[in-house]
């Protein structure tokens, strides 16, 4: 059977293995406090890095902490935040979650998810203003260790020109799909995660991908029904 022809668990499991190879394993460790990573994810929605990191920046530096973040003007953090994109959006959402966290906890904190299963810790997530999937499962696996995937726009382009997920799927969906069929393991998913993520930023790229020297080409759908034909060089 031709590989890129396999089950397609199978064919997520062998993705899973050629990138372990082409990109060096990685530890899973916190890169920043989970209030922080929120927040961060929040700001970084169609933003560059740089531009999310100075606006999380400039944020503290004028407002001092969450309670200060949270009883500031909302033009004030709007001007704050403006190197990201949509920051009349992004300041009313960042003070309403901020609200909903102190009005259930009683402080401006979330490191009580440690203790949540899963489910209880997606579905509390997932009900905060401007907190989608990709957020809860980002800070859930990134700061909590849980056994979840999260699905950015480079995880989800790679996995559907290999022919890991459909044509139709969602991204939302994609979530439980493929983590249906990898191992439940935290370390592993930041692995499949970072690996896609990474191989889509520098190989599987939006309009050019670079199939000759992608390690992907034998199992790819896209290279063995299209590229290797030369039926089209662009995809849509
Ligand atoms: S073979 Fe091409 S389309 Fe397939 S994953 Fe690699 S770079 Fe992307």
């Amino acid at each position: 059977m031709d590989a890129h022809l396999l089950p397609i668990q199978e064919k997520t499991l062998q993705t899973h293995a050629l990138l372990n190879n082409t990109y060096k394993k990685l530890e899973l460790q916190s890169r920043r406090t989970p209030m922080h990573e929120l927040v961060s994810t929040m700001l970084s929605h169609r933003t560059t890095h740089a531009d999310e990191v100075k606006a999380y920046n400039t944020m503290l530096e004028r407002f001092g902490d969450w309670e200060g973040v949270l009883l500031a003007p909302e033009e004030a953090l709007a001007d704050a935040v403006s190197t990201t994109r949509y920051p009349l959006q992004k300041a009313p959402q960042i003070q309403q979650t901020l609200r909903i966290i102190k009005e259930e906890r009683g402080e401006i904190n979330i490191d009580f998810l440690a203790e949540l299963p899963v489910e209880e810790a997606m579905a509390w997530l997932t009900k905060l203003p401007g907190v989608g999937l990709k957020t809860a499962t980002l800070l859930l696996l990134f700061n909590f260790k849980k056994p979840v995937l999260p699905v950015d726009t480079h995880v989800f382009r790679v996995s559907q020109r290999v022919g890991l997920i459909g044509a139709k799927v969602t991204a939302d969906k994609a979530h439980k799909l493929l983590l249906d069929m990898l191992p439940k393991d935290a370390v592993e998913l930041f692995n499949f995660h970072k690996h896609l993520f990474w191989h889509g930023q520098r190989v599987c790229t939006w309009y050019t991908p670079k199939c000759e020297e992608c390690v992907l080409r034998p199992i790819c759908n896209y290279y063995q029904d299209v590229r290797a034909k030369g039926i089209d060089t662009t995809p849509g």
